[in-house]
């Protein structure tokens, strides 16, 4: 089944413990893409400027990624993005965010994009993400992510695209900001009444949680060895989980349930490396292999208690 994702396609610049590398290719729908990929169809709804360049079009459209909504703004420049992570990777910093050609951007889709049976909204400016909701026909299943800035500069906008979305998807210092709340499953509780019916709180290395009212679901990170840059991780999940449920016939709580361990073992690979070259390159076999490694890491048996 269909998937379009609208979100950021950028050049990132990373100083990360692992080293410094400037203008490569990130952006929210780029790692989304390149994941979902794998699993389905992805169309892609996203600006660039005159210096975007080709040969990063061809590694989209190498990997089926439908690049027709690709607009590229002559004269226009590239979103850019520039972080630094901590020494021990558990936080990260913003330096600069350039808008560059997204401060004009008006999504428009074709007829053929209006018709997506599966939709997400990657990290964007809200009022960007709605514009899509606006045009989409009748997606059965419609996913958001969001980050600290639109919550911070664009909450009521935020909110209105919450109420009409069926999944949001967010890390644990955005359930924070979103509801001032410490506590990961209070804060669930909270979120839910703004509107979606699933929510994933992502914890980075701790994994995530997957709630809908009355039900939640957890599970650990994959055990990385080698973290070189987890840009575009959260991306990478969202698009393993997407491209899984495109292939579902129903999306439920059971169905999520399975996709977000799909999406856990994709992340894990585009965090062993910079930019999208691990994500882009892994083998099949090898994502065979690590979901036989999770399943024994996260497998239990049940205990007979010895309780007295
Ligand atoms: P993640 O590590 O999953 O949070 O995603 C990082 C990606 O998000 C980077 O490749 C950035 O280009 C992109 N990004 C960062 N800030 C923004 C923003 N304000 N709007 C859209 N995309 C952004």
């Amino acid at each position: 089944m269909s998937l379009l994702v609208v979100g950021s396609v950028a050049y990132d610049s990373i100083d990360a413990p692992a080293g410094k590398r400037g203008d490569q290719l990130g952006g929210s729908a780029t790692y989304f893409s390149l994941a979902a990929s794998r699993f389905t169809d992805v169309k892609l709804l996203a600006v660039v400027g005159e210096d975007f360049e080709q040969a990063h079009v061809h590694l989209l459209e190498k990997h089926r990624v439908d690049t027709g909504g690709l607009e590229r703004i002559t004269g226009g420049k590239t979103f850019r993005w520039s972080g630094v992570y901590s020494e021990d990777y558990t936080s990260r910093t913003t330096l600069s965010t350039d808008l560059n050609v997204f401060e004009h951007f008006a999504p428009k889709l074709s007829e053929d994009y209006k018709d997506a049976v599966n939709l997400f909204l990657a990290n964007i400016h809200p009022a960007l993400q709605r514009d899509v909701l606006d045009q989409a026909r009748r997606p059965r299943f419609v996913a958001c992510d969001t980050m600290n800035l639109w919550i911070d500069t664009a909450r009521e906008e935020l909110g209105a695209v919450m109420r009409r979305v069926d999944l949001l998807s967010i890390n644990d210092e955005e359930s924070f900001l979103l509801t001032g709340l410490r506590n990961i499953h209070l804060a669930a509780e909270r979120i839910l009444e703004m509107g979606p019916r699933f929510l994933i709180i992502k914890r980075g290395e701790f994994g995530c949680a997957l709630y809908a009212p009355g039900r939640c679901f957890l599970i650990p990170a994959f055990p990385v060895t080698n973290l070189v840059d987890p840009t575009g991780a959260g991306d990478s999940f969202a698009g393993g989980m997407m491209g899984y449920l495109a292939n579902c016939p129903t999306v439920d709580f059971e169905a999520i349930r399975q996709a977000i361990v799909v999406g856990t073992l994709v992340a894990s690979f585009a965090v062993e490396s910079f930019s999208v070259e691990r994500l882009a390159g892994f083998a099949p076999d090898e994502l065979r292999q690590r979901q036989a490694r999770f399943q024994d890491v996260t497998g239990w048996r049940e205990v007979v208690l010895p309780i007295r």
